[in-house]
């Protein structure tokens, strides 16, 4: 992707963001609460107009559960978050529906399976005018034109207004979920895994599907992924979780070429190198990643962190520039930039 046409302005920026689940166990006559699923931990993040986000990390990182706080789909813990300069949360709690209404529109999800996410009883026409109902944005005389016209925008045909889901592929199902984000015309889609159900094959195709909608409308893409290679093809920068907190953000060339953090590193020699030629040095991480009901004292990695020292079990280091645009959150970077920083003339 190029960053030509990136604006440099904030669309959507997030705060502190926490997300705790409560844990309950059933007692003699109640449910209490015996635990917190920390799933989001103090996320800061800021996306620009025009670009790609992409957030990697293993299953259960908090990828998913922050996409669905930033979309307004479940309630914070704590921390705010700002949407083309307004404040998303406190606008759904005390706005009027018509404006929570107008918010949700700018903000769209496309959905990881396109085979649960479509209703198998609707037409697709009769799914994406859905939208146009609860939205009311569009005239019910423009609805068919609108529904021809997405169609055409995702690659699909007129005749396939008529079919039901399941007269369709994998990828042409996720075609009809992309179609269905953009019927209500939205600023920003959080593409959550949108291509890791579908054959290898199509991949491909979604992913450039994606990058062509993008520049077409001028999109902004939030894009979740486990899948690395995706994640580079598509991203203009990329963050990485780990257990509830962010501990990379960069450049997708400078994340993927000058890793910093352990656990980055460890992701990244975990993709396999085409050419069976090549010797590849893997960095296998110790252990599984640790409960986040209970998660480890000071940095989160340190039970598996390769290079740990004693200050990582005591202090969680904070998510800091160590470049222009690359943040990373490790004791060990933050010590070697700033050696770095003294021993320049
Ligand atoms: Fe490893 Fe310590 Fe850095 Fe955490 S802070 S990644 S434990 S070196």
């Amino acid at each position: 992707m190029s960053l030509s046409c990136v604006s440099s302005t904030p669309l959507l920026t997030v705060q502190n963001l926490v997300k705790y689940f409560p844990v309950r166990r059933r007692g003699i006559f109640f449910y209490k609460e015996i635990g917190q699923i920390k799933a989001v931990d103090g996320v800061h993040l800021t996306i620009r107009k025009g670009e790609t986000f992409g957030l990697v990390g293993e299953s259960g990182c908090g990828k998913t559960t922050t996409a669905r706080v930033i979309l307004g789909l479940i309630p914070p813990t704590a921390g705010e978050e700002w949407f083309e300069g307004k404040p998303v949360f406190s606008l759904l709690q005390t706005a009027h529906k018509s404006e929570i209404l107008a918010l949700r529109r700018k903000m769209q999800l496309v959905f990881q399976d396109p085979y649960l996410s479509l209703n198998p009883r609707l037409t697709v026409a009769a799914t994406l005018t859905e939208a146009f109902k609860i939205h009311r944005h569009l005239p019910e005389s423009e609805w068919n034109d609108r529904v021809y016209a997405l169609l055409e925008m995702v690659g699909l045909e007129r005749a396939h207004a008529r079919r039901y889901p399941h007269e369709f592929s994998g990828g042409q199902r996720q075609r009809i979920g992309i179609a269905r984000a953009l019927a209500v015309e939205p600023d920003f889609l959080v593409c959550d895994e949108p291509v890791s159900s579908l054959d290898v094959s199509v991949r491909a195709q979604i992913l450039n599907l994606l990058a062509e909608l993008q520049e077409r409308l001028q999109l902004t893409y939030l894009y979740i992924s486990h899948d690395l290679s995706s994640v580079r093809y598509i991203s203009d920068r990329v963050g990485v979780m780990y257990l509830g907190k962010l501990v990379e953000v960069a450049p997708v060339h400078e994340l993927f070429t000058h890793p910093l953090h352990p656990y980055t590193q460890a992701l990244l020699s975990s993709i396999p190198i085409p050419n069976p030629r090549l010797s590849q040095q893997r960095t296998l991480l110790r252990g599984e990643v640790p409960s986040p009901i209970n998660p480890p004292a000071g940095c989160r990695f340190h039970p598996r962190c390769p290079v740990a020292e004693a200050i990582c079990k005591r202090e969680i280091p904070p998510l800091l520039a160590v470049a222009e645009e690359h943040q990373v959150a490790c004791h060990l970077v933050h010590d070697s930039s700033s050696t770095q920083l003294r021993e320049q003339p």
